[in-house]
């Protein structure tokens, strides 16, 4: 999968404009600080991404409050991916910085349904 790069200013990237709902995407969950949705890439059926709803870059810049808020969010989307695929296992993950496996500049966490022998590399980011 090519890697995608996005480089628009803060709070005109794409997933401020997802979070603003200002561009489609398949929503799953959102609250007050976090929105959750499919992935667009789909490593595996399930693929959920959790993002901050205020523009923040790295897990560095969020503050205390929404990186509790985006764990119980990436929580309630594990259990429900649990019931929803019945996966061996559930990755969640989350890059910060082009150095780090980041593509797209606002943070997210991937929430990922796991099955024997899928084969997924956990280094990231992907080749
Ligand atoms: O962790 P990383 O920054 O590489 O993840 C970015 C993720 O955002 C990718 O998995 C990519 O498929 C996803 N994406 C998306 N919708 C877009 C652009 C990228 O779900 N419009």
């Amino acid at each position: 999968m090519p890697m995608f790069i996005d480089t628009s200013p803060p709070g005109h990237c794409i997933f401020c404009k997802i979070a603003a709902g200002e561009i489609p995407a398949a929503k799953i969950y959102e609250d007050a600080l976090t929105v959750a949705f499919m992935d667009i890439g789909q490593v595996n059926p399930g693929h959920v991404l959790v993002a901050s709803k205020r523009h923040a870059v790295t897990v560095l810049e969020l503050t205390a409050e929404e990186a509790a808020a985006i764990m119980q969010t990436a929580q309630r989307v594990a259990v429900a991916a649990q019931a929803a695929f019945d996966p061996d296992g559930i990755t969640l993950f989350q890059a910060n910085g082009a150095a780090g496996g980041q593509t797209v500049f606002h943070f997210h966490m991937h929430v990922l349904p796991r099955h024997e022998g899928d084969g997924m590399a956990l280094a990231w980011p992907r080749k």
